[in-house]
């Protein structure tokens, strides 16, 4: 298929000034970070500011930040601004920092069962280019995914053109248990293989540092570096897609667990002997709400009458809209469960806000208003504000980004 028959495959995106990147922690960062990190990170959160107010912010003397912002320009890591927003019409503008652009880039790579996403953003979260690529039917195997990965990052950087400034790091994301600390993708629905060291398989193909995640946290490091989540120090991503996943965002930093395999919200047990998962267990939240739970039971709604599969969800979602009873039974108790499984959420870890996200979230009935508000009867305190959000196809190379600039930014102040 060529570039043209799958339109907008590949394209250059024109740098908007947008308000900073990141979370907006203050002087709340990690203390093992060094002052110069710091000011590094809350420069880039910012978008644009001060020295004065960047000392206020990380609550140190102007004196201790003034040579360290001079050597981050030394470096070429930020630079200096002319605020005309600022500026009264006499003299120079005053003079804010940013972070340096040009410096370099980073690849956000998401590869999913059908189609693959990848976004180019500069050091200050701005994106540059984008690019798709469909992915064949037949191709299950660790090398095909590396020949494709590989295909859809060359039509990024033709994306972005001659010129570009060097990419230093990549995100990669896909659906599975992904091992963000060591690199490996312990398991995948869609990949044959088991307990493979992604990382360092990707990173040979592409000549770069990778760093490679789940897809539930990488749209947790959407919400957390560019969405609604850049200022709450705790909050819960709860997404459905193949599965039902959970992100969760502990003092402004994703949690991954001890052995980074931890947030299986979909296979939490929400029924003792309950109905089998893919997992090979009974009872998991997944076997109500996930879309093979859903396609299981079409038969019997759709009267024996069944789509090509890949269509059988959304037949039975236009059917329920139609008025057939039984279909909309389905979406009603697949939503009940996810009702649960959200009031599980916010009664074991109290978040600030709880976002729904992911691509099944178009199937409204799942969760409708009176589902939602059901919650409030199965949480002890009053449940956390609930939000359905509704990102471009893009969010989860976005996400990948961040986390492609998230673990970037140590290696820079080296
Ligand atoms: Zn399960």
């Amino acid at each position: 298929m060529s570039l043209d028959e799958m339109g907008l495959a590949a394209t250059q995106l024109v740098g908007a000034d947008t308000p900073g990147c990141g979370p907006l922690r203050g002087a709340r960062q990690a203390s093992s970070a060094s002052l110069r990190q710091r000011i590094y990170e809350q420069v880039r959160s910012a978008g644009r500011i001060s020295r004065a107010a960047l000392a206020k912010e990380l609550e140190v003397s102007p004196g201790s930040v003034t040579p360290l912002v001079s050597d981050l320009i030394a470096t070429h890591l930020l630079r200096e601004l002319e605020d005309e927003t600022q500026h009264t019409g006499r003299g120079r503008p005053p003079v804010t920092l940013g972070v340096n652009p040009d410096r370099g880039l980073v690849a956000g790579l998401k590869v999913s069962d059908h189609e693959f996403s990848a976004l180019l953003v500069d050091l200050a979260g701005h994106p540059v280019a984008q690019a798709t690529l469909l992915r064949a039917a037949e191709s299950r195997s660790v090398a095909d995914l590396l020949r494709d990965v590989a295909m859809l990052y060359d039509r990024l950087m033709t994306a972005a053109g001659p010129g570009a400034p060097p990419v230093l790091g990549v995100g990669l994301g896909m659906p599975g248990m992904i091992d963000h600390a060591s690199g490996r993708m312990r398991w995948s629905p869609i990949v044959a293989e088991r307990d493979v060291d992604l990382q360092g398989l990707v990173s040979a193909q592409l000549g770069l540092p990778v760093s490679v995640d789940n897809d539930a946290n990488l749209l947790t490091m959407a919400e957390l570096w560019f969405g609604k989540g850049r200022s709450l120090s705790d909050f819960a991503v709860v997404t459905i897609e193949y599965g039902v996943g959970l992100g969760l965002v502990v003092d402004h930093a994703p949690y991954r667990g001890a052995h980074g395999l931890g947030m299986e919200l979909g296979h939490t047990k929400v029924q003792l002997d309950g109905a089998l998962c893919r997992c090979g267990q009974r009872g998991c939240l997944e076997a109500y709400v996930a879309d093979f739970a859903l396609v299981r039971e079409a038969p019997i709604a759709l009267d024996g009458a069944l789509p090509p599969r890949g269509e059988v969800l959304a037949t039975l979602y236009a059917q329920a809209k139609d008025g057939n009873e039984a279909a909309r039974a389905i979406f009603d108790r697949a939503g009940r469960y996810l009702t649960l499984g959200i009031a599980n959420v916010a009664n074991l870890f109290d978040p600030r806000r709880i976002i729904l996200s992911g691509s099944r979230m178009r199937y409204d009935f799942l969760y409708a208003r009176e589902l939602l508000e059901e919650v409030a009867g199965l949480t002890l305190n009053t449940p956390p504000p609930i939000e359905v959000n509704a990102w471009d196809d893009f969010v989860w190379a976005r996400g990948a980004a961040a986390l492609a600039l998230s673990d970037l930014t140590p290696r820079l102040m080296a």
